[in-house]
């Protein structure tokens, strides 16, 4: 049983499920406008060059342009001042003016930012150096090259004697260019909006130490992959390919050819197993992808892939392969303990039996029980309007163990956007109890004396534990989560959000696994256009994954299982593969029998068939979602914390460059668009 402590959840796992909550609370994008609010208002250069026009003459700025290209090198930083005795010596630095202290017309304090705007140091500047007239012209925020004898100074503080001990007496400094005296960069709230990223960027050191962090996890990831024996060959694959049926909504690039577009990859899927016939027995390759769908906290219409591919392989290959990449990673990155022995296999029937979901976050408990024969028939039509349903329950414990304390969180949790639409189910509105001793039959009374009883003992009720009951159709599993799955997630990340359970430690690493090779064709996603009905779970190129569900293709495919496999992480997709159909006449029969497929739609896939049909070994790979998994390392609230220029708002706009722009009727009549 889950023991609730009365300990918080620390800041940066609580961050991570309030943006889980939010998600579900539908207003993820709305954060931006809150942090719009904190923005201090930054006219643009057009603004300023219009009302600056003719205060400024060329000659000036010209002649200011002139001496900033002229500067001395130098590849010293604050750090290797301080690892190294410098004290007494001349040193040239680069770097960016802080914020000044005058104390007198002789003497001033300034603070300087080295070029890795990681650490300060302390300028003197005073009446011997002459420097003052100078220091005053330069604007917070400048670039500067400073020169000066680093000093020991008068500390106040036993920090500040431990880090920050040293100065540079000023003996020159030059400027490089000007930092707008109006824009505030640093300060209590302030935020900088999307459109100005780049001030975003310059002002918070962990935004760019996430991006630091990103790069040195993708030097960890070619070395582990690297090393391995056979080696994997990092590859380029074109991003200029062609509109194909594999499974998501693309991107697409007019061209100047009437009729003709390109589509940008929503992976590189095919490309690599045409490697795998091409004679390269491993591949690997930090893809972009472009899928266009809405964005979520965890999406963006472009992103970032470790993307590998094995001949010679089948999927329990590959999944050794991205065990030693985690371990790899946490190893070398983390400081938690590196996730060691196999990882945990769950099925797909499993997760979604005990979790109603396909990517569990296992360390919440909250297990889902089958409970429909334990209740009174009149109880159930209370509930749901199905005849023969199926009723699942799961409980959920607190910190204080107050049934008042539950019981004002679940109604604010079911009055609210994100909990509302639950209420709205055609299967019938989920039933809550709250545990409660004080109450008669412990607030259970709805249920029946026997069936209370019952439960009690399933769930192993105490004091102030939550019950949800949630009734379904009779149906196999379809989809990534079950109603009462979706509440489970929901609820577990809002009640850590407000402070009434705290959150799991640790990473909880899960493949799931035996997902249905194929599922009913969801209306919303593009799938592969067949007429079966059906659509390929992951991607039709998935392989069943034993010699009976090969058999099952011909007698009932919705029964086949694949060899699909995917990588979750305390409730977040990491990545997904499968091992791949490696014949082109079984890759075929998928198309045309099994999806029934217009013929002109598996004719898109003509390369692949021929890649296959020439020899292809059998192969196997998989997609590492980069972004989520930095975002996952790091702790943050979205992947927009850890890529640096992401996409916002509903439709995956670029505020700062305005992307997508418009198209002129010219340039329309050049790629042959007609514009509506
Ligand atoms: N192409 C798949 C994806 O992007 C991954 C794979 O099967 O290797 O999800």
């Amino acid at each position: 049983m889950y023991l609730a402590r009365a300990v918080r959840c620390p800041p940066h796992l609580r961050a991570t499920y309030v943006e889980i909550s939010n998600y579900f609370r539908g207003r993820q994008l709305g954060r931006l406008s809150a942090l719009q609010a904190h923005s201090p208002p930054v006219r643009s250069f057009h603004e300023f060059s219009e009302k600056h026009r003719s205060n400024v003459t060329s000659s000036e700025f010209l002649d200011k342009f002139k001496q900033s290209m002229e500067f001395p090198q130098t590849p010293l930083d604050i750090d290797t001042l301080y690892s190294h005795d410098h004290e007494g010596q001349s040193v040239l630095l680069h770097g960016y003016l802080d914020k000044r202290d005058d104390m007198g017309k002789e003497l001033s304090f300034a603070r300087f930012y080295d070029h890795t705007m990681g650490r300060t140091i302390q300028l003197l500047s005073n009446s011997q150096s002459n420097t003052l007239p100078q220091l005053k012209k330069i604007s917070r925020g400048s670039p500067v090259v400073v020169r000066g004898t680093v000093k020991r100074r008068v500390t106040k503080t036993a920090e500040e004697e431990r880090t920050d001990y040293l100065e540079i007496a000023l003996e020159s400094i030059q400027p490089l260019n000007e930092f707008p005296r109006e824009i505030v960069l640093f300060g209590k709230n302030i935020v900088h909006p999307p459109k100005h990223r780049h001030l975003q960027l310059r002002s918070d050191k962990e935004l760019r130490d996430a991006l630091r962090f990103r790069a040195q996890a993708r030097n960890v990831c070619r070395e582990t992959l690297e090393q391995l024996k056979p080696a994997f060959v990092e590859i380029e694959t074109p991003l200029l390919f062609k509109s194909t049926p594999e499974g998501a909504r693309e991107f697409i690039v007019p061209t100047r050819k009437k009729g003709k577009a390109y589509a940008l990859p929503q992976s590189p899927q095919q490309y690599k197993q045409i490697l795998m016939a091409s004679g390269i027995p491993r591949y690997f390759q930090f893809a972009r992808c472009f899928r266009d769908e809405d964005l979520r906290a965890d999406r963006q219409p472009e992103f970032t892939q470790l993307d590998l591919e094995m001949a010679f392989a089948a999927g329990q290959d590959v999944m050794a392969v991205v065990e030693e990449l985690i371990r790899g990673l946490w190893g070398n990155m983390m400081p938690e303990p590196v996730p060691s022995g196999l990882f945990r296999r769950m099925t797909y029937q499993e997760a979604m039996t005990r979790y109603g979901s396909d990517k569990p976050d296992t360390r919440h408990g909250m297990e889902i029980h089958r409970v429909e024969h334990l209740l009174p028939a009149d109880l159930v039509s209370k509930i749901t309007p199905l005849t023969d349903p199926i009723v699942e329950a799961f409980k959920m414990d607190t910190v204080e163990q107050l049934p008042s304390a539950t019981r004002e969180f679940v109604s604010r949790f079911f009055d609210s956007t994100e909990g509302e639409p639950f209420n709205k189910n055609p299967d019938g509105a989920p039933g809550i109890f709250i545990y409660d001793e004080g109450q008669p039959l412990k607030g259970l009374g709805p249920l029946g004396f026997e069936a209370a009883e019952k439960i009690q003992e399933m769930l192993d009720l105490s004091h102030g534990d939550l019950l949800i009951l949630q009734a379904r159709p009779q149906a196999p599993f379809a989809g990534g989560a079950t109603q009462l799955g979706s509440i489970r997630r929901a609820m577990a990340a809002a009640s850590i959000a407000e402070d009434l359970r705290e959150a799991p430690p640790g990473f909880e690493f899960l493949w799931i696994v035996d997902f249905p090779l194929f599922s009913p064709t969801d209306a919303s996603e593009p799938g592969q256009g067949g007429t079966a009905g059906l659509s390929a779970t992951h991607h039709p190129f998935t392989a069943p994954k034993t010699s009976s569900d090969v058999d099952l293709l011909s007698q009932d495919p919705t029964k086949a299982l694949a060899d699909h496999y995917d990588l979750v992480v305390n409730g977040v997709e990491l990545g997904g593969g499968s091992r791949r159909i490696h014949c082109a006449l079984t890759q075929n029969y998928i198309f045309k029998e099994i999806l029934k497929m217009p013929k002109e739609r598996i004719d898109e896939f003509q390369h692949l068939l021929n890649a296959l049909w020439a020899g292809c070994p059998p192969h196997a790979g998989f997609a590492l979602g980069f972004d989520r998994l930095i975002t996952v390392m790091l702790g943050k609230e979205s992947v927009r914390d850890v890529i640096a220029f992401p996409k916002i708002g509903k439709k995956g706009e670029d505020a700062m460059v305005k992307a997508p722009g418009k198209i002129s009727e010219e340039v329309a009549r050049l790629y042959n668009i007609k514009l509506k």
